[in-house]
């Protein structure tokens, strides 16, 4: 028998085993796209750090716990990330101030705080703290210079930027005309749309142009009664006189939008929350906007029910928001509305994509796609009140101009069940043929990601960048029923498509970041029924055989969809 011996594995032996994992990570990109991978190398060096508080190497795992975090804020862009690494890096410099480690700690907070949060009289108080508490550091002179720039932060006695405009938009009403006064004002901001869905809001602010804007969150304060706050400053822009400096909103999520000036030239929009699980803030082009989208938390009592929408990702998340301390110690009371009850089919919404000013692709003999899209809804609108006699709402019955982001907005306030986003393939080379059917996920390759490029109207890099938004909103999707929909709608299309008409080739069903998708909290796919820049495929699209028979096609995949899903009762 072999003799059992425990042998208590060592700081160094855990600290290493951290570091490995800390390294597989920043060596695969594919895996940092993925929260929980962060959460793992997280708790490895968090357990180093409480296991062995005394040892050097719990000093340098709680550095290394600020970095791991600092990494992948770099991914999700989402500010309590940023935060959560300055507090880490602040409490590392607390616990250890001896350490060799600790300036370089205080000297990644400050550069945080200055660069990312824009919060720079922090920053100056960081730095401050570097230079006087730690000059034999080799950071001390890179400190100094830091805090030489920031001067003008230096504190005062006034300060709490937030409450400053907070009082200054409830009292005076001076506020416009300091702007309109400002020599750096360069766009207006239009106006602010909001969408209430049952566990998110989607507000959009429009600018008349491209701007800069940092986003800011701010934890609430219950002993104050000070509810959780997100504020967006858009710099060099001037706010509409006609704008309402308050909106009351009051949808269990959003309490009220309200805007000011902190100042010139710079624009606040405050919301004041009343429930917050995530939040993602976003550009959109053509025209320039910027999306905020709030996603609810979720009460204990709500946690099992399946009609509830929810806002974080089943276990993994909950596991973060507890490790990062995300989750304020009294939740706030909810007022979440019930998502549809599941198990029935009810309301289907489609959408003839493009329309208005946005023509779509436009085909070899200047066929529009807008125009086929808005056909073929129609057609698929009548086949699905035909064949389930469920309720079916388009999203445009006539040739108009709809933003992405409303379409699924509009999908979200009517209750919808599914989404059904119509459109028409494009490419460079007219030799390109044949039907796929997309849903919301990250592009699995570089076609995926053209032809969302394309359909978003942005450019690739931009496609890339809502991948890293996905990164945190696809909690809301229905991916996996999303996908089944889209192998029912391909898997139809294909085949009876085939019986009437020949060189029909199937593309198969295939994941991409589509604005169009982003936000719906019902399973939804996107459709390219056909290559409208094949000149053969053109023709067939404007043909009103093909189109009822892809409407007839679509419909019975749904059907099919629905009733293997029991969403009704038969066939
Ligand atoms: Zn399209």
């Amino acid at each position: 028998m072999v003799p059992v011996v425990a042998f208590a594995e060592s700081a160094e032996q855990a600290y290493q085993k951290a570091r490995d994992a800390y390294y597989a990570l920043q060596n695969s990109s594919r895996k940092q796209m993925y929260r929980e991978q962060w959460e793992r190398v997280f708790d490895k060096f968090e357990s180093v750090h409480e296991r062995f508080p005394e040892n050097k190497r719990g000093a340098d795992a709680l550095y290394m716990c600020g970095k791991t975090v600092t990494g992948l804020y770099g991914i999700s862009r989402i500010k309590p990330d940023a935060e959560r690494a300055v507090e880490l890096f602040e409490e590392m410099a607390d616990t250890y101030p001896d350490s060799s480690l600790s300036d370089d700690a205080l000297f990644h907070a400050g550069e945080m705080l200055e660069e990312i949060l824009a919060d720079r009289q922090r920053a100056y108080l960081v730095f401050q703290r570097l230079v006087s508490a730690l000059p034999r550091g080799d950071m001390h002179n890179k400190a100094s210079a830091r805090l030489k720039a920031l001067a003008e932060y230096a504190p005062q006695p006034k300060q709490a930027p937030v409450e400053a405009v907070v009082a200054k938009s409830e009292t005076s009403s001076s506020v416009v005309e300091s702007v309109t006064q400002g020599s750096s004002v360069s766009n207006q901001l239009t106006s602010i749309r909001h969408w209430s869905n049952p566990g998110y809001t989607r507000i959009v602010i429009d600018v008349t142009g491209e701007t800069q804007f940092s986003t800011n969150y701010l934890a609430p304060e219950p002993a104050k009664n000070i509810p959780p706050r997100l504020y967006v400053d858009i710099e060099r822009t001037g706010l509409d006189e006609k704008l309402p400096e308050i909106t009351i909103v009051d949808d269990g999520l959003l309490r009220r939008i309200r805007t000011g000036t902190p100042q010139d030239g710079t624009v606040r929009v405050v919301l004041d929350l009343q429930s917050i699980g995530d939040y993602k803030v976003f550009p959109l082009v053509d025209p320039w906007r910027i999306v905020i989208d709030i996603a609810g938390d979720k009460s204990p009592e709500l946690k099992q029910n399946e009609a509830t929408i929810s806002a974080l990702p089943e276990s993994g998340n909950d596991d973060i928001a507890k490790v990062l301390k995300e989750t304020p110690k009294t939740p706030p009371v909810l007022h979440i509305r019930k998502a549809p009850e599941t198990g029935v089919l009810r309301r289907i919404v489609v959408d003839a994509g493009h329309g208005g000013k946005d023509p779509g692709a436009v085909g070899p003999s200047g066929v529009l796609e807008k125009n086929v899209t808005l056909k073929l809804a129609k057609e698929l609108a009548r086949e699905l009140t035909r064949q389930i006699g469920c309720e079916v709402i388009l999203t445009r019955s006539t040739d108009v101009y709809l933003p992405l982001e409303e379409r699924t907005a509009i999908a979200n306030k009517v209750g919808a069940d599914l989404f059904i986003s119509l459109h028409a393939n494009a490419n460079k080379s007219r030799k390109a043929f044949g039907i796929e059917t997309y849903y919301l996920n990250f592009s699995k390759n570089d076609k995926a990601a053209a032809v969302a490029a394309r359909e978003n109207g942005t450019s690739l890099k931009q496609v890339s960048d809502l991948e890293l938004i996905l990164f945190d909103l696809m909690a809301n999707a229905k991916i996996n029923e999303s996908s089944r929909l889209a192998a029912e709608i391909q898997k139809s299309l294909v085949y009876s498509i085939s019986k009437k008409y020949s060189n029909i080739r199937d593309l198969g069903v295939r994941q991409g970041p589509f604005y169009v998708l982003l936000g719906a909290t019902m399973p939804s796919v996107l459709v390219e029924t056909a290559f409208i820049s094949h000149p053969r495929e053109e023709k067939r699209l404007i043909s009103s055989a093909y189109q009822k028979s892809a409407a007839q096609a679509i419909a019975a995949a749904i059907k099919e969809y629905a009733v293997s899903n029991k969403l009704i009762a038969s066939r």
